[in-house]
Order: C-alpha cells, then sequence, then structure tokens
C-alpha cells in the first residue's frame, strides 16, 4: 500500500489522482492533501480520503476551512501558506508526492519533498524546466525516483523500460496542436480567451489549455525531456498528431520505434507514476484501434507556432534561461486570461524577455539564482507587455 502526499488536490491533476486512489483503496492511501483555494472541494476531499495532514495555500481561508470539517472526529492538521504546503510535501508518512500544482509554485515543495526522500510523481513540468539544475543533483543525492505522470513523458518512460543504456536514439513527442490547429496566423491574431480555453482532445487546467493553443506547452515538455531522460536537444523532435492516441515515441539505434497508445485521459499516465513498476487492472475503456480508424501525422509549424522554438533555444541555453521563458510564459499566460494582451502577443513578448536575459544568463545557477531569474522575467515581461508597439496601439 502506497501512501501519498497529493499537492493540488482540488485542480484537474489532483482530483484524477483522488479518483484513482478511490478506484484502488487496497493500493493507495491519502495521507497529506494541499490546495489553493477551493475550501468546499478541499473539505469534501478531506472527509472522504481522511489524510493526517492538509494545507491551504491562501492563508486567510483557514478559519473556513478549520468551520468546514468543525465536526470531524478525528480532526488533520491543518496548515496554511506556502510553509503549510512544504510540511504536507514532507510529511513523514508519505511514499510518494504527486505535484500536480501548476506553475513555478510547484518547485519549492518538490524539493522539500526530494530532501526527505519521497518519490515524485511529477505532474508540474516547471520543477524541472526552472528548477533542473538544482533538482537533478538531489534527485541523486537522495536516491529518490522522479515519476513522470506528464502524458507524453509517461509515454516515453514507459517505452523505456526494457530499452539498455545507450540503446536510444531520438525521442518523438507527439503534440495535438491545440485549439487553434486549423486557424492561419491572421485568424489567430483575432482569437479570444473563451476560443483558446475549448481543447480539441484533453481537459486540462486553463494554463495549460492556453499553453497547448500556442504550443509552448509543446516546447517545455522538449525540455523537461531533456532533463528527464538526458537526452540532447538536437534529439527530441515534435511531431503533430491530431488524435492525441500515440502520446509519444522512442525511436532506438537500430531504428525500431516504440510508441505507447492510449485514450487522451490524464489517469492513465498519473496511475502508472503511482504503481510503477506495477501494472494494476482497472475497468477504464480499452483503446479501439478500429473505432479510432485513422492516426495522422505532420510537421510542426513553427513560423504559425513560434514558442516551439524559444523553448529549444532556452534549453539550448541552459544555466536559468529555461527558468526565464517559464516565468516569462506564466506571466504572459496570465495577462491573456486577463485580457490585457492578444493572443500573438505571449511569443513575441516572451521572446524579448529573454533577449534582455541573455547576457545575464549563467550556467550551474543556484535555487536562489533560479528564483531571482524567475522573479526578474516576471516583472520584465510586464515591463514588455506596456510597450507601445503596433499590435496594442492598434487595439
Ligand atoms: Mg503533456
Amino acid at each position: 500500500m502506497k501512501a501519498i502526499s497529493l499537492l493540488g488536490s482540488t485542480g484537474s491533476i489532483g482530483t484524477q489522482t483522488l479518483d484513482i486512489v478511490a478506484q484502488h483503496p487496497d493500493q493507495f492511501r491519502v495521507v497529506g492533501l494541499a490546495a489553493g483555494r477551493n475550501v468546499t472541494l478541499l473539505a469534501e476531499q478531506i472527509r472522504q480520503f481522511c489524510p493526517a495532514i492538509v494545507a491551504i495555500c491562501e492563508t486567510e481561508l483557514l478559519p473556513a476551512l478549520k468551520a468546514a470539517i468543525a465536526d470531524l472526529d478525528p480532526q488533520p492538521t491543518l496548515l496554511a501558506g506556502e510553509a503549510g504546503v512544504v510540511e504536507v510535501a514532507r510529511w513523514s508518512e508519505a511514499d510518494v508526492v504527486v505535484t500536480g500544482i501548476v506553475g513555478c509554485a510547484g518547485l519549492l515543495p518538490t524539493i522539500a519533498a526530494i530532501e526527505a526522500g519521497k518519490d515524485i510523481a511529477l505532474a508540474n513540468k516547471e520543477t524541472l524546466i526552472a528548477g533542473a539544475p538544482v533538482v537533478l543533483p538531489l534527485v541523486q543525492k537522495h536516491g529518490v525516483k522522479l515519476l513522470p505522470a506528464d502524458s507524453e513523458h509517461s509515454a516515453i518512460f514507459q517505452c523505456l523500460q526494457g530499452v539498455p543504456e545507450g540503446g536510444l536514439r531520438r525521442i518523438l513527442l507527439t503534440a495535438s496542436g491545440g485549439s487553434f490547429r486549423d486557424l492561419s496566423v491572421e485568424q489567430l491574431a483575432h482569437v479570444t480567451v473563451a476560443d483558446a480555453l475549448k481543447h480539441p482532445n484533453w481537459s486540462m487546467g486553463r494554463k495549460i489549455t492556453i499553453d497547448s493553443a500556442t504550443l509552448m506547452n509543446k516546447g517545455l515538455e522538449v525540455i523537461e525531456a531533456h532533463y528527464l531522460f538526458g537526452v540532447a536537444y538536437d534529439q527530441i523532435a515534435i511531431v503533430i498528431h491530431p488524435q492525441s492516441i500515440i502520446h509519444s515515441l522512442i525511436e532506438l539505434q537500430d531504428t525500431s520505434v516504440l510508441a505507447q497508445l492510449g485514450w487522451a485521459d490524464m489517469r492513465l499516465p498519473l496511475l502508472y507514476a503511482l504503481s510503477y513498476p506495477e501494472r494494476l487492472a482497472t475497468n477504464w475503456e480499452p483503446l479501439d484501434l478500429v473505432k479510432i480508424g485513422t492516426l495522422t501525422f505532420r510537421e510542426p509549424d513553427h513560423q504559425k507556432y513560434p514558442c516551439m522554438q524559444l523553448a529549444y533555444a532556452a534549453g539550448r541555453a541552459g544555466g536559468c534561461m529555461p527558468a526565464v521563458l517559464n516565468a516569462a510564459n506564466e506571466q504572459a499566460v496570465a495577462l491573456f486570461l486577463d485580457e490585457k494582451i492578444q493572443f500573438l502577443d505571449m511569443p513575441r513578448f516572451i521572446e524579448r524577455v529573454c533577449d534582455r536575459y541573455q547576457n545575464h544568463n549563467r550556467p550551474d545557477p543556484s535555487l536562489d539564482d533560479i528564483i531571482a531569474a524567475d522573479r526578474w522575467a516576471r516583472q520584465e515581461m510586464l515591463t514588455v507587455s506596456q510597450l507601445p508597439t503596433p499590435m496594442i496601439s492598434s487595439r
């Protein structure tokens, strides 16, 4: 029986993780929950899963959470704020920590969990994208497992089981193409937040759905794959696969290609991250190739989606540049969701922030360097987005 601490329990990854726990009560139990601000759902989860420790990130909501579970006996330990989330991450009883917190906020709790010797079911990309120079040595030092829960990285990880050292030649990351895959650049200039939030295949949180529409999500996944699997950027390619049935592929030295297939359902990679190396039986709908009929592939359009190239460039620059790219992107997505900037402003502004950082970048950054770069990039995005540009002044 594995004991799980779940960070981001009320979000998309969190609720799907709890679905899995509820379906496999003999395999998993929840010992810790951390959530941002959804008191009602968090209180329901506490009642259903009886964790020993709970944190709510939004400190002012602690009294409301206390009131919502006042009748429970026994009571879980209740904490608040980022420090509370860190305590849930390193809770002594947990074997594995699921990091479902969106954005760079997931970095410090994940580091705390690694230092406490927990295996990590990695559903937070930023941990590696921003934090890899610090996180990877810690993973080595503490001998913990980094188990990818992102569908593409899980696919690669599954394909790699049994591949000998040196056998891997290339990674092929598949991308659905996002909400706007059939629009022209001219049409992209006028898309709205509501349009961008309609993902054709996957049901996910708001931030990652926007990242899918710009294909920054795929760019970030390239960086994540580089760090997770130790593969050079030239050996990681992106292929557009609109059906989202093949979740990624690996090419071996002898040109054999292995793929992992499944419905577009995040629970499968999450389950494998939790059950690894075991395979647990589920009652989920089996894949039906005849029903799918056709799987298609095409070249990614870098003119239309410059975010992929921005991510490759930031990845190759290394040091703090991936953290800068990631933070600039998080801030740009927030500005787009607030309807402060246009869809096509996002890549343009991110590129400008990365350009401005270029001369400050250095190899082997410390955690403080990474956090400072993250803060700088967020601020710089606000500055850059207020520059008078033809696109903004013409609105
Ligand atoms: Mg993914």
